[in-house]
């Protein structure tokens, strides 16, 4: 072991005490952090919004999803709720929210259909479940998380998923249940331009739900939903039901939720290296979150971002846009809503 990080080590021993305070090891220079009783972080997606094209209106609205989201997840890890069930809870208020590209509201691929990706992770024993390409469940995380707890696989996709999932007793919806009128417009005025633009010159619809939790028996989880990227070819499988690359959660380092261009985060899986800096190299969260977004990924064209938390609760939310839906909150009673940088 490095004498920094024995070093930092013996400084978390000798100075959790009574207060909580802990100690971080930051390469060789010890960062004081709290530990905090619990903490919670979400995103509604990240993207090139900015205020002069968004109307006062939909900020408004957006801010009070956010908000009524966290709330919710505040609530219930107050109550000592278990992190996965409020990882879980939190995505599945945003999936039934069609101002978010989850479930209802989720975008359409280039046949003009719902085809939807999830995925949960467990940090206590990196157990985790995902669902790509499934269509008719109302609440694509329950699947994964069904997958998670039921099944002896972790991935499961398209008919398979939907079957499995409605053998379980998943609540089954019509597909049109998830496309709503603002969707099926942006869809087909996309259908015009795509005769007119270039592949790249495209816009592409993101926004993504996830959700990262540190519970308070000290446990960590993560998970991500989404309708993908608008005019994805049929069966494009994105990174959010990834685990490594839009999703990951480990006791021993972080939680991890992404957002953004899903080809980047599955070429750099960017969830998983997040994970694998602290563990190899003592990098905090935050750096590692930086040197990633703002950094590597940034550098070789993928836009979005991501929210994580560690194991002490500090949270981390970076993105390499104008713009990420998000929010977030900790025992301490910091509370956070934003969408603009
Ligand atoms: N990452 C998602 C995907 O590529 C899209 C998003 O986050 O907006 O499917």
């Amino acid at each position: 072991m490095k004498f920094s990080v024995l070093f930092s080590l013996v400084l978390v021993w000798a100075c959790q005490g009574d207060s909580g305070q802990g100690w971080e090891s930051a390469a060789s220079v010890p960062i004081p952090v709290t530990q905090q009783d619990w903490a919670i972080a979400i995103h509604g997606g990240a993207g090139y919004m900015n205020p002069d094209n968004m109307s006062d209106e939909r900020i408004a609205s957006y801010e009070a999803a956010l908000q009524k989201t966290l709330d919710l997840g505040i609530e219930l890890l107050e109550r000592g709720t278990d992190a996965v069930e409020v990882v879980q809870s939190v995505i599945m208020l945003m999936e039934d929210d069609s101002l978010f590209n989850a479930g209802k509201g989720a975008v359409l691929t280039a046949k003009g259909e719902a085809e939807l990706d999830a995925s949960i992770m467990r940090g206590q024993d990196l157990n985790c479940g995902a669902v790509t390409g499934i269509k008719n469940i109302r609440n694509p995380i329950t699947a994964a998380r069904l997958v998670m707890d039921s099944s002896k696989h972790v991935f499961l996709s398209g008919e398979g998923a939907t079957s499995y999932a409605l053998e379980h007793g998943l609540v089954w919806v019509e597909n049109d249940y998830f496309i709503t009128k603002a969707r099926k417009e942006s869809y087909l005025r996309l259908l015009e331009e795509r005769n007119k633009l270039k592949e790249e010159e495209l816009p592409t619809k993101k926004g993504t739900v996830g959700c990262v939790v540190l519970d308070r028996q000290g446990h960590l989880a993560a998970g991500t939903s989404t309708g993908g990227m608008m005019m994805k070819e049929h069966g494009r499988i994105g990174d959010s039901p990834i685990i490594g690359a839009g999703t990951y959660a480990d006791d021993a380092t972080c939680a991890v939720s992404c957002t953004g261009h899903g080809e980047f985060f599955i070429r750099k899986a960017v969830a998983y290296d997040i994970s694998a800096r602290m563990k190899y190299q003592d990098t905090p969260l935050h750096e590692a979150c930086e040197e990633l977004i703002l950094g590597e990924l940034k550098d070789m064209g993928g836009d979005g971002g991501l929210i994580s938390l560690d194991h002490f609760g500090n949270i981390s939310m970076v993105f390499n846009t104008t713009g990420m839906f998000r929010a977030s909150a900790d025992a301490s009673g910091t509370r956070f809503v934003g969408i603009f940088k």
